[in-house]
């Protein structure tokens, strides 16, 4: 049993003071407020609530960068996609481990406490599967052990090439597999993340472009009560693809032939008309949506303003990891609604609310929605993921309760956070993961080797 005293924390009634957690085998079994510090370890400052991060693709942190360069003619999601796919021809599993693990430290390091990995790289250079067939499931699990983060693993089932059943091109050989072969991945999976403490496997079909209506069906039959996600309506090419294939918008056609519910969540979602935003919201499903990463490859504006109007339910996700920041994510989500509307905060529940505030509890519940664990909030029964901010912060010092968390989003940062539990360990301290050198060593180095 581990014992603390925190300074101030955002229950969920509201900021407390001098509050007490007992805490046993990663959850939180009693909250105290104001309670005697005797037998307590005092952790000082702000804590917060984790927020999970509901999309990456953490191999994607190793081109963050590589790919900002104009080419001979208009950029674009596309180009971007090709300089991924070279990216990854000389991905080893070793390497996929190494930048796995450095990608969720620093995910750690800014304020994400769980993560949902969309897992798509599955075979070798050459498309074969590995003598394991979810060898790099077992990386992906092996980097959430070594950083401490909490993982919900998707394994992703990646058929086809485009709408139609199109042939898959070559750069997407590492990724392929039919339902048979899926099925063997997935159990893998399940076996790789019996490791991980707390650990949650769920299934992912890549896109309605890289699967058939019929694939499609038997993937999320296999979900179980773990959670489906899909990228979806991500680029306007994509909403024009689907309408040549189907008649139909990406979204219309998902919501009218899948079993949309709670426990999917929808990727992007970026292209969205009227209904659209309408039936995602009444279908409880969430939004997941990636503002610095969809700003980075040029996507589009989500229907922030509609869809939180509708009741729509929402969490973020750092997706390709050019930049990895909690606080960043929702900044860069409410900015990219203050452009579209030429107005300023847009996103905040009703008058009067912190800004902040109303986007960091609403990424709390949809993101643990989507997840499917029981994190998100300070209370009994949930897992103990904090994110401790510096009280003593230049701009948090002066201020106190939501305005707290309006300082931390759009004016602090990630250079805020101070301490950082997962399931009541202390993986951040000071700012830094406590295995900072190694993990950032073995990462330099697997980098050197590819880039070479
Ligand atoms: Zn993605």
């Amino acid at each position: 049993m581990r014992k603390l005293i925190l300074d101030h924390v955002l229950l969920p009634e509201g900021w407390g003071q001098n509050v007490g957690l007992d805490i046993d085998g990663g959850t939180i079994m009693a909250v105290h407020r104001q309670a005697d510090a005797g037998g307590r370890e005092r952790i000082a400052g702000i804590a917060l609530p984790g927020l999970p991060n509901l999309h990456s693709h953490t191999f994607q942190r190793g081109m963050a960068g590589l790919a900002e360069t104009r080419g001979p003619e208009g950029d674009s999601f596309w180009t971007w996609r090709q300089v991924m796919y070279r990216f990854l021809g000389s991905l080893t599993p070793d390497d996929v481990e190494a930048i796995a693990a450095f990608a969720m430290m620093e995910m750690l390091e800014g304020g994400f406490t769980s993560l949902a990995e969309f897992h798509y790289l599955h075979h070798d250079a050459e498309g074969r599967p590995y003598a394991d067939i979810a060898e790099l499931c077992r990386r992906i699990a092996a980097g959430a052990n070594e950083s401490g983060m909490g993982l919900t693993l998707l394994p992703v089932f990646y058929a086809q090439g485009g709408f139609g059943a199109v042939a898959p091109a070559e750069g997407q050989r590492r990724f392929i597999n039919d339902a048979e072969s899926y099925l063997r991945l997935l159990e893998g999976a399940r076996r790789a993340v019996a490791d991980v403490e707390d650990g949650v496997v769920g299934v992912a079909p890549h896109s309605l472009r890289a699967v058939t209506p019929e694939s499609l069906g038997e993937i999320v039959a296999l979900a179980g009560e773990g959670p489906v996600h899909i990228h979806i309506a991500e680029q306007v090419k994509e909403v024009e693809d689907c309408v040549a294939w189907s008649g139909q918008r990406p979204v219309a056609w998902l919501l009218d032939h899948a079993p949309v519910d709670r426990h999917w969540c929808l990727i992007h979602a970026t292209h969205l008309d009227a209904r659209e935003t309408k039936g995602i919201a009444e279908s409880g499903a969430v939004a997941g949506l990636c503002p610095i990463t969809e700003a980075n490859l040029g996507d589009g504006i989500f229907e922030g303003v509609d869809y939180l109007a509708a009741g729509g339910r929402f969490g973020v996700g750092s997706d390709s990891n050019i930049e990895i920041s909690a606080p960043g994510e929702l900044r860069q989500f409410e900015y990219s609604q203050r452009l579209k509307h030429r107005a300023r905060n847009v996103l905040a529940a009703r008058e009067g609310q912190s800004t902040g505030r109303s986007l960091y509890d609403q990424a709390l519940m949809g993101g643990a929605q989507a997840l499917g664990r029981r994190v998100g909030a300070i209370e009994a029964g949930y897992r103990a993921d904090l994110v401790v901010l510096d009280a003593g912060h230049p701009d948090l010092a002066a201020v106190s309760g939501d305005r707290w968390i309006d300082s931390y989003l759009f004016v602090a940062g990630k250079s805020a956070i101070d301490t950082v539990f997962v399931a009541g360990k202390p993986v951040v301290r000071g700012g830094r993961h406590v295995n900072r050198e190694a993990v950032a060593a073995r990462y330099a180095r697997a980098m050197a080797r590819i880039l070479s």
